[in-house]
């Protein structure tokens, strides 16, 4: 094996990588991010490096006694911010994208805080050329040009000490930006203000008596802390007290005199989960969201690096936070889409938080009631310590009774409504009680789609290949761009004047409820109720107080959120999201079943959940009908195998889009032929085609998957994909990405 090794990443701008061999005894330990001491020049003087990737043979200029060997790695000691660069090194060589993009991703967020009195400040003269000059920078490995482009990023101003000793940069570099027009420095003095925690999130101080753990909950603390394995999964179901669990953790890792990390899914980060925290360590606790201002989350993150919060809690990016001495990271609902990035580098939070604990040598939890396939399938090897919670924590909470409703039964008897006959029934039975109802269309933005029903064509957004969806407002709406026009009166293709919407959206719903029960006070919420800065929170609140009797919404209505009055969840459709093309389809689908049904009968009174489907016998469905995990596991897993995918292979795609469709078509073809040519690891290609939503944004969109057996294999078919595709597109403006 060999290393691709650059020298002095801080301080140096050096022309390109270089070749070491890793010698046996340090197999474990040089993997990609690692610092490493190698020989280096003509006198072979040992110099401090880092490990950008790791290849299994040589380049074809260099002989095998041209190599030299790495002489060691250095073990601890590395300071926070070589242990962030390290994991923006990783996670580069993980899921594609510019080393730059990483950075900015890992470190940059705290950089605009100044400590102390300046000198002078840094300014960002033009951000146009920022992104052209960082590839530049990439290309030609100027590491130090590249980390200080990354943190303009987010910064318009870095102040000059941060420039220097933080981010390691030369005058050299510095002045030679400032010739090029991109950077301005300026001696002025540049005040902001930056609050610190704030009482919005509970800045109170009154610590809580801790609750004793039962007996499950201290086995499983005192199992995780004595575990050699980096990594272990706590299945707990929903309310058998796995927060309990986390604090009592956090607590032991406090006193070691280490920090920890919390992250949580944004939407299920309340007021009342962070009290927890809060009401328990007190001003060490910090929280970090997307409502933040940059300037008060980097005043959180200083505050982290100097020691003073020791607690971090937030969504995925918390999990840069720059603690020296990090102990544990927890990741609670950990199987939630939300902590896959959208944006390059399109990280799995949890497999980032894995190369960080590694880094930084913590301990890492993931948390939930319905772990993915991926992890548990790890956990039954061995490779992951598993934790069971098998009761509720509080008496007397039971789980909901759950009844299938197959649909095609409903059509047959006659009733073409959204609602089945026993769902109307039992919402009558709780609006009678004065209970309250939660109605549950699992598929995001799954609203009237309009077509002509003369001549069936769609009216597609004219940027993106999606049929455009029809609001209240009379309006077309596209939901991928934001495209608006009004609904024309006639079909632009046919004259047709048959315009109408198909399907069945949260706004149709809701206007059923009002019309099979009059009277009932309805809420609905979904990406388009919950637009303004708190719009969710308002919803929700309202139905806590019970100001609607039935509460109608997407996915953000099942995750994680209590009503104790609630005692009746509709799962209006589940096939919805069963038809996604999708290998995780039916994963997904469980999970949002066993949410939804968690969500009957927190109180005292017991649940009851009514799912309705054209696929009654689907084993992710019944399986989610009878809480039955391992059922539904051991069903998945039989897919899994015969279709390799993970965790019985690994699964990527290469995505290329333009502008110009035919070159775009032309070049992935280019692509594909020569993957299929050069590349020797065991892999297999599917297509390329099309993407399923083709056009977005003007960009035309292909896609090529590829299996391989190992996560090595993976890395290396992208690697060479990378390499492939840049001397496929050469000047062209086409875009590769990968995604899982
Ligand atoms: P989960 O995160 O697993 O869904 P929580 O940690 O939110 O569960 O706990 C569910 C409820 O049980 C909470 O109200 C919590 O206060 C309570 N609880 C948890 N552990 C205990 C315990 N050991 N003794 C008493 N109550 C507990
Ligand atoms: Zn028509
Ligand atoms: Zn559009």
């Amino acid at each position: 094996m060999y290393a691709e090794v650059v020298i002095d990443i801080r301080n140096k701008e050096v022309d390109r990588p270089f070749t070491y061999r890793i010698p046996a005894h340090l197999r474990d330990l040089a993997v990609t991010g690692a610092p490493v001491m190698v020989p280096f020049g003509k006198g072979s003087r040992l110099r401090q490096g880092y490990i950008i990737g790791l290849r299994p043979d040589l380049p074809e200029n260099l002989s095998e006694e041209r190599v030299k060997e790495i002489d060691s790695v250095p073990e601890r000691g590395i300071s926070v911010q070589e242990q962030l660069q390290a994991l923006a090194i990783r996670m580069r060589e993980r899921y594609g994208g510019t080393l730059y993009q990483s950075l900015s991703v890992v470190l940059p967020s705290k950089l605009s805080v100044t400590p102390k009195r300046e000198r002078y400040f840094v300014f960002l003269g033009s951000d146009e050329k920022l992104y052209e000059l960082s590839l530049e920078a990439e290309r030609k490995k100027h590491y130090a040009k590249l980390r200080l482009l990354a943190a303009f990023k987010d910064n318009r101003v870095l102040p000059g000490s941060i420039v220097t000793d933080r981010l390691n940069i030369s005058a050299a570099t510095l002045k030679s930006l400032q010739n090029q027009g991109v950077l301005e420095i300026r001696s002025k003095e540049n005040k902001t203000d930056l609050p610190l925690i704030t009482d919005e999130d509970g800045g109170n101080t009154s610590l809580q008596k801790q609750k004793t753990l039962n007996e499950e909950q201290r086995l499983a603390a005192e199992g995780i802390l004595a575990e050699k394995r980096r990594v272990s999964l706590l299945f707990g179901i929903t309310g058998s007290g796995k927060t309990e669990v986390y604090l009592s953790l956090i607590e032991k890792v406090l006193a070691e005199g280490k920090e920890a990390i919390v992250l949580i899914p944004e939407i299920a980060l309340t007021y009342q989960t962070v009290m927890r925290f809060y009401e328990r360590f007190g001003s060490l606790v910090s929280v970090v969201h997307s409502r933040l201002s940059k300037g008060d989350k980097c005043e959180r993150f200083l505050l982290a690096e100097q020691g003073q919060v020791r607690v971090m809690i937030g969504p995925r990016s918390a999990l840069f936070t720059p603690f020296k001495n990090l102990g544990l990271i927890i990741i609670d609902e950990f199987h939630e889409t939300s902590y896959i990035s959208e944006q390059v580098p399109k990280y799995d939070t949890v497999e980032a938080a894995e190369m960080r604990a590694e880094i930084s040598g913590a301990k890492l939890v993931l948390g939930s009631a319905t772990p993915t396939v991926s992890v548990y399938y790890r956990a039954q090897k061995g490779e992951i310590a598993l934790f069971r919670l098998n009761k509720r924590a509080v008496e007397g909470a039971e789980l909901p009774q759950v009844t299938i409703v197959d649909l095609r039964e409903e059509l047959q008897a006659g009733n073409r409504s959204m609602f089945s006959r026993l769902l109307q029934e039992k919402i009558r039975e709780r609006l009678q009680k004065n209970e309250q109802t939660m109605l549950f269309l699992n598929r995001r933005g799954y609203s009237g789609a309009v077509s002509c029903r003369s001549c069936g064509e769609p009216l597609n957004c004219p940027h993106c290949s999606v049929a455009m969806k029809l609001h209240r407002d009379g309006r077309l709406h596209c939901h991928i761009c934001g495209y608006e026009v009004m609904m024309p009166k006639s079909c632009p293709q046919c004259g047709s004047g048959l315009l109408g919407a198909f399907g069945t959206g949260t706004e149709k719903v809701e206007d059923m409820v009002k019309e099979f029960f009059p009277g009932a006070r309805v809420l609905r919420m979904d990406a388009d109720t919950t637009g303004g800065k708190d719009g969710h929170r308002e919803i929700l609140e309202k139905f806590m107080h019970h100001e609607a009797d039935i509460l109608v919404g997407t996915q953000m209505i099942v995750k994680g959120h209590d009503f104790p009055n609630v005692t009746l969840v509709g799962v209006l459709a589940a096939d919805l999201s069963l038809s996604v093309p999708d290998y995780r389809a039916s994963e997904r689908t469980f999970q949002l079943l066993l949410q939804a049904e968690g969500r009957a009968g927190r109180g005292d009174r017991p649940g009851e959940c009514i799912v309705q489907t054209y696929l009654p016998e689907h084993y992710a469905v019944t399986a989610a009908a009878n809480h039955d995990f391992y059922g539904f596991y051991r069903h998945e897993m039989i897919f899994r195998q015969q279709m390799i995918y993970p965790p019985c292979g690994t699964f990527t795609a290469l995505t290329l889009s333009g502008a110009d469709e035919k070159k775009t078509e032309k070049t992935i073809q280019e692509i594909a032929e020569e993957a299929r040519r050069r590349i020797q690891v065991p892999v297999r290609f599917l297509g390329p085609s099309e993407m399923s939503i083709y056009k977005v944004k003007d960009m035309y969109r292909q896609i090529l998957y590829f299996k391989t057996k190992t996560t090595d294999d993976m890395i290396y078919v992208k690697r060479m994909l990378e390499e492939i595709s840049g001397e496929c597109i050469g000047t062209e403006r086409l875009f590769i990405s990968f995604d899982r």
